[in-house]
């Protein structure tokens, strides 16, 4: 009996249960379609292209180890699945579930449609635990993290990781891939070897990556993961999103480090919370699906954006804005397709609530340039700093950008890695934006005022009331 398994965020062997499972019955065809999606919000990002086309590399590599291939197709998935499903004689189809919205619903009309001819299975590898399972007493789905959390660990986790399968059949007659290059996923002007050299790809490298993370970042996870100028996090993001590690696998190798060194715990709950905050990301995304490009808080329906904001929109992405904490930020992002989780909360406030750039803008940006662009990650991280999604910061927060660059970056060392122009200031003056007059004038002038904008979001917040017509 011939399974296809069509893998999709989940690009690694061990603790995925669709293959396991096809593994245990018979021959298996490990499949990757390159569907263009009808909903747009679904389509990667240049950077999580790029990014995908050397993990797609190296599943293919683990796969061809263990005697197999991975085969690519391109196309609108179920009539690819329809014709692999002729030419293979396969009876089974099984995969790990994805759960944004657009693909929720084409995956359910597969599973409908193929069921009449094969058996469909698909199974849950990307998340700690389904976002139907936790829920509140009366029933409704939580929208503030920590009562959330505390449920989420009371439930516990179902199911513990599964070891990649011990064999992966394959069958006689391997059906015709298309060659890895043909998905266009590199770009034709090659600007991501620059950023490629900060990574390594691929299930192999993530979970050397957890295993190297655990006992140094660990100890100190708590302090260290604010500081941008050291590595104090994992960077899992990306491997996690490509599902080269599930969040399973890094929870259960946590856990079982901890046992073993408990003087590191308190830093490594938190560490595991973090993850947390992943599964809330996509636990809320399910439930409140119309949040990929709108305000969970329905007061900022209405809320005053700016309306010509290309110039200011274009500086920030630039890493021009005269700021010197923003513009390393999205430099280092430029540069290396990521950006550190501090940096990321105040650029994303200087645009949505300095320069009243609507969110969605940012989001945009942040998906097409972060090689761990993630759906439900990003629009809750952008949410959350705007002020208007689930949990969000209150609207008052407004980042001071020197003063968090004076706290998370004392020495300054974060900005003058990403801003040149700024190696030659102390470390008093290097969170200084330029006053006019001063010399250094390759480093341009601030994009906005920040008391002034900060006075302006509070007018513009104020102007949106609750529904039943008072204030915040
Ligand atoms: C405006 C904004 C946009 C963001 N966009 C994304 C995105 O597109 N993709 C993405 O993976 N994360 C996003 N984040 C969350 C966070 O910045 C990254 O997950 C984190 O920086 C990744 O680095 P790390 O793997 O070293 O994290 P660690 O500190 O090592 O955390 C471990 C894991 O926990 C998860 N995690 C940590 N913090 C968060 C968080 N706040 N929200 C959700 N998950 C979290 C990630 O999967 C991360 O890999 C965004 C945050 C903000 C403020």
């Amino acid at each position: 009996m011939t399974a296809l398994v069509w893998f999709r965020q989940d690009l690694r062997l061990a603790d995925n249960p669709a293959l396991y499972h096809a593994c245990r019955n018979g021959e298996v065809i490990p499949v990757f379609i390159d569907d263009p999606l009808p909903a747009s919000v679904s389509r990667l990002g240049s950077a999580s292209r790029v990014w995908l086309h050397h993990s797609l590399q190296a599943l293919d590599h683990d796969l061809r180890a263990n005697g197999n291939r991975l085969i690519l197709r391109q196309g609108s998935a179920l009539p690819v699945l329809q014709q692999l499903l002729k030419e293979t004689g396969a009876t089974r189809i099984y995969w790990n579930r994805v759960y944004d919205p657009a693909s929720l619903a084409r995956d359910k009309h597969i599973k409908e449609t193929l069921r009449a001819s094969c058996e469909v299975r698909s199974f849950n590898a990307c998340l700690l635990n389904e976002p139907w399972e936790v829920l509140k007493a009366d029933g409704t789905p939580y929208k503030v993290f920590t009562p959330y959390w505390k449920a989420m660990l009371k439930h516990g986790i179902q199911h513990l990781p599964l070891p990649a399968p011990e064999r992966i059949p394959a069958p006689t007659h391997k059906p015709q891939s298309l060659p890895l290059d043909a998905l266009g996923f590199l770009p034709n002007i090659r600007w991501d070897s620059g950023m490629m050299e900060h990574w390594q790809v691929g299930e192999t490298a993530a979970l050397q990556k957890l295993l190297e993370f655990l006992p140094t970042g660990g100890m100190d996870y708590m302090d260290a993961r604010n500081i941008p100028a050291h590595p104090g996090t994992s960077k899992l993001s990306p491997h996690l999103h490509f599902g080269e590690i599930s969040p399973r696998q890094a929870v259960w190798q946590t856990k079982h480090w901890l046992a073993e060194n408990p003087a590191a715990e308190s830093g490594l709950h938190h560490f595991i919370r973090e993850i947390g905050w992943r599964e809330f990301a996509w636990y809320l995304l399910y439930h409140f699906p119309h949040t990929v490009d709108q305000a969970l808080d329905e007061r900022f329906h209405h809320f005053p954006w700016a309306e010509d904001y290309s110039e200011t929109l274009q500086r920030w992405q630039r890493g021009q804005t005269g700021y010197p904490i923003i513009d390393a930020g999205m430099r280092e992002l430029w540069q290396t397709g990521w950006m550190h989780n501090r940096v990321r909360m105040i650029v994303a406030s200087m645009l949505s609530k300095n320069l009243l750039v609507p969110w969605q803008e940012g989001e945009h940006w942040f998906r097409d340039t972060l090689v761990d662009a993630d759906l439900a990650s990003n629009v809750l991280g952008w949410q959350w700093t705007a002020g208007c999604g689930a949990d969000a910061a209150p609207y008052f927060r407004i980042f001071n950008p020197i003063l968090q660059s004076r706290k998370f970056d004392p020495d300054g060392d974060y900005i003058r890695r990403w801003v040149p122009e700024l190696q030659g200031r102390d470390k008093q003056q290097v969170h200084l934006p330029r006053e006019p007059g001063d010399s250094g004038a390759d480093y341009p002038l601030p994009v906005v005022d920040f008391r002034y904008s900060r006075e302006r979001a509070l007018l513009m917040f104020e102007k949106i009331k609750k529904p039943d017509g008072k204030k915040w």
